[in-house]
């Protein structure tokens, strides 16, 4: 049996904390519920929108149709050799409790991904990367339920379509392939990832310590903690545009006129600048207009500071579009997922 409810405040359900509703609101914590739920006909006849923990999703408005958040708990290990571990987590686990477990268990990797919010589920679909590391690079398998044939399936990492932020989840399965679990592939040997320039810093900074996966994790944290916001104290969905790759001769274009543009290539001829740096240089960095900012230390996070809609939020992000544009000429596209 599963319980639809009517006319559900999302405002506890997303990291921006706007105030839309859904028309109908399930939340299912087993696999059985999820099987119900698709046989009723409020599944069959509505709009659906699949929600984990609400950290990279815009709601513009109240949302004219059927939200399902999973919420199904779970981590088990498949198998164990000297070399790796598989561990199968289900979708509704929260991500930061799963790389604290894992480093418990002296099961390495993911580390550098340590504090990012939301649930596996939406890990996954987002292939949430951070400090030099992304989600797919330890991700062995993906398990869900074609919401079309009700059949379960298990998708391998290299269908899964992994890319810079996406995944064939938001492409070509959008809607209509619902995550239940996922299978890591960790190592059982420590090693450290510390590819990222700010880590790599710390490290040379104090050569006397050898860094082991636990301490990049509590380096992770503690970086993350003094640049972003709490979405409690300020609601946010971390990075609102994602950083733009550009050609070779656009590059140039942009040095001409600031010569000291972070980048780095990332293909032959393609180079990613980072959002934030060209948001600031537009001066946008701490700017508020009413109750909508960009955060203080990160120009890159957009702030809701008291708007119960998400329309002012979005407004507030297409003038900084249109400014980076008029002065870069680089669409910034979002990273955050807009529903409306
Ligand atoms: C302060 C802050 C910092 C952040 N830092 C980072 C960062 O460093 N790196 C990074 O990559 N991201 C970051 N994010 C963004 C966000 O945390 C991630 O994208 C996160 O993985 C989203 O997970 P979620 O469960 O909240 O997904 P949601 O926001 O609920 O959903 C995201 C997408 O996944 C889909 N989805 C969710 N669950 C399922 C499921 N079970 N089956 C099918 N589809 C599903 C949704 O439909 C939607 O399309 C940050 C966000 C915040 C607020």
């Amino acid at each position: 049996m599963v319980t639809i409810l009517e006319n559900f405040s999302l405002k506890g359900r997303n990291t921006f904390a706007v105030d839309a509703k859904a028309r109908h609101f399930c939340e299912i914590k087993n696999e059985i519920q999820l099987l119900s739920l698709l046989e009723t006909q409020t599944f069959q006849q509505s709009c659906r929108f699949f929600l984990g923990g609400g950290s990279n999703v815009l709601f513009l408005d109240d949302f004219d149709g059927l939200v399902i958040n999973l919420s199904n708990k779970g981590i088990k290990i498949l198998e164990s050799t000297d070399e790796h571990v598989l561990v199968e987590v289900a979708a509704g686990e929260n991500w930061h409790k799963f790389v604290e477990i894992s480093l418990r268990n002296k099961f390495y990797g993911i580390e550098n991904l340590a504090l990012i919010p939301g649930t596996i589920g939406g890990a996954v679909v987002q292939n949430i990367g951070a400090y030099g590391v992304e989600l797919k690079e330890f991700l062995h398998s993906v398990r869900g339920i074609n919401v079309k044939s009700s059949e379960f399936i298990t998708l391998a990492n290299d269908d899964c379509y992994f890319g810079y932020r996406t995944s064939i989840f938001k492409t070509k399965l959008k809607g209509n392939f619902f995550i239940t679990s996922a299978i890591f592939k960790l190592l059982k040997r420590p090693k450290v990832n510390l590819s990222y320039n700010e880590l790599k810093q710390i490290v040379r900074r104090f050569p006397f310590i050898k860094p082991d996966p636990k301490y990049v994790f509590d380096q992770v944290v503690r970086l993350r903690q003094s640049k972003l916001p709490d979405i409690v104290k300020f609601p946010n969905a971390g990075s609102f545009f994602k950083n733009p790759v550009i050609g070779q001769e656009q590059l140039e274009f942009v040095k001409s006129k600031f010569p000291d543009v972070p980048n780095y290539q990332v293909d032959n001829g393609w180079y990613k600048i980072p959002a934030g740096w060209l948001i600031e240089m537009t001066g946008w960095k701490g700017r508020r207009i009413g109750n909508v900012g960009t955060y203080d230390k990160h120009a890159l996070v957009i702030v809701n500071y008291g708007v119960n809609n998400g329309k002012e939020i979005l407004e507030f992000a297409k003038k900084i579009q249109q400014e980076v544009y008029e002065k870069f000429n680089i669409l910034l596209e979002t990273e955050v997922e807009i529903v409306s």
